[in-house]
């Protein structure tokens, strides 16, 4: 059959009858022409890759089929990514990993995120949470050896641990322990209940290799609080889990499928002092526990991510009224008394008063979009300058 070409005349009739110019409104939606243009070219890049074309949908795969298929697209998609970003950066000042995690954060939160990966990004709590957790717990010492390294996934696949399964929002009930053994200067790990089990982290199933541990500390039985630590799961070369390690997938949830969200359970798994994040508190060789200047908040990462759900569901909400709309342009309903031709539905919605008034969800969703603008706020409080120096590269652009 040949593609349908032809725009409905129903939708070409509704749009004749806005009353804003819509290529303004993009314009002011993107936050400038550049923006917008930018944006167009990248959905070019990838709409019009035939590698990006998906063969079978999604609804039709099963769990197993779909982590395999979303996972090879993404690491196709961040080669072509990062190709592209580098081809558009002149020599003398690429982009700095923050501003290219900020582009990325921007993309896939965005429609072509969610055009691209309908089951979401497998590597987005690589970006999301893995990375700024290290950005802004690790000191400058630990973002030398482990940030470069996790930036280009050079041995190190990352997520965040914090939930357990009897443990979402009551953070001071975790029961995950690490216990600082001074003959050793190691920490041992443990998940001493079902309940201390971590469940939900997104990767953690069967894609990451790393993560960070949000665990209670405790220093000669002495509890110290949760504070985060950096632990290999799998191994680097195998991808096995390493001993002590109980990891898996929590198997099918009504979205998101994509993200492989997993389970990780510890028995005496035993890490080096170094590998508590110190940016802010710290523990010295002899057990000495030293406490940092209070940190804006130590669980953070949790909070920023939340920020950018809030403005993710922005976009969805959106995507979901403008296809509402449009449908209810197309989509006739019923006869109306004496007439010929069926009703389109947008025609009833008319007459139960003004759009934006039958909607006040559309004009609060907006609102709210523009409010949580960027990632760039919270860019501010990682003190990103001190990231971009450790990594040695130059800022293209003045202060986020
Ligand atoms: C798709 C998905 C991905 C996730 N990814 C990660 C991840 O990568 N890493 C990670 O660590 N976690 C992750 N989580 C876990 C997530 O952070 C938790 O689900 C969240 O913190 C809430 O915890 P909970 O589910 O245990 O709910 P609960 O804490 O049990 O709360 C349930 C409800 O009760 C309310 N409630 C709780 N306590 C009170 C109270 N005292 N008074 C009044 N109301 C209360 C809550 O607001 C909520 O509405 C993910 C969750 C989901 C769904």
């Amino acid at each position: 059959m040949a593609p349908a070409t032809a725009i409905n005349p129903d939708l070409v009739q509704e749009r004749k009858n806005a009353t804003i110019n819509s290529e303004e409104f993009a314009i002011w939606w993107a936050g400038g022409s550049n923006e917008l243009y930018k944006k167009r070219e990248m959905a070019k890049l990838f709409y019009e890759d035939p590698q990006f074309v998906d063969h079978q949908h999604i609804a039709n795969m099963s769990h197993k089929e779909l982590y395999e298929y979303t996972t090879e697209k993404a690491v196709r998609f961040l080669l072509k990514l990062r190709e592209y970003l580098k081809k558009q950066q002149p020599e003398a000042a690429p982009l700095t990993p923050i501003e290219e995690m900020y582009e990325l954060r921007a993309l896939m939160g965005g429609p072509l995120g969610s055009g691209l990966f309908p089951a979401n990004f497998p590597l987005r709590l690589h970006y999301s949470m893995f990375l700024p957790t290290l950005l802004r717990q690790a000191s400058d010492e630990q973002c030398k050896l482990w940030l470069e390294k996790a930036w280009n996934f050079d041995g190190i696949i990352g997520t965040y641990a914090q939930t357990e399964l009897g443990h979402g929002t009551y953070l001071r009930g975790l029961e995950t322990r690490a216990d600082y053994d001074i003959e050793k200067q190691e920490f041992i790990l443990n998940s001493p209940t079902l309940t201390s089990y971590k469940w939900w982290p997104g990767g953690l199933g069967l894609t990451v290799n790393m993560v960070v541990l949000m665990a209670q500390l405790y220093i000669k039985g002495r509890s110290y609080g949760f504070q985060p630590f950096l632990v290999r799961i799998r191994n680097e070369k195998t991808h096995e889990p390493e001993p002590g390690v109980d990891v898996g997938d929590i198997g099918p949830r009504i979205g998101l499928n994509g993200v492989n969200n997993g389970y990780l359970g510890l028995k005496n798994v035993r890490i080096p002092l170094n590998q508590m994040l110190s940016r802010n508190n710290q523990v010295l060789p002899d057990g000495t526990f030293v406490k940092g200047p209070e940190p804006l908040l130590l669980y953070g990462t949790m909070v920023y991510v939340r920020v950018m759900i809030v403005r993710d569901v922005s976009v969805n909400l959106l995507q979901a009224a403008t296809i509402a709309t449009r449908y209810s342009a197309v989509r006739r309903q019923g006869v109306e008394a004496g007439g010929q031709q069926e009703t389109q539905i947008i025609v009833v919605v008319r007459s139960a008063g003004p759009m934006f008034e039958y909607h006040p969800p559309f004009g609060t969703i907006l609102a709210i979009f523009k409010k949580i603008k960027s990632v760039k706020n919270f860019v501010k409080i990682l003190k990103i300058p001190i990231v971009a120096l450790i990594l040695g590269s130059k800022r293209r652009r003045g202060p986020a």
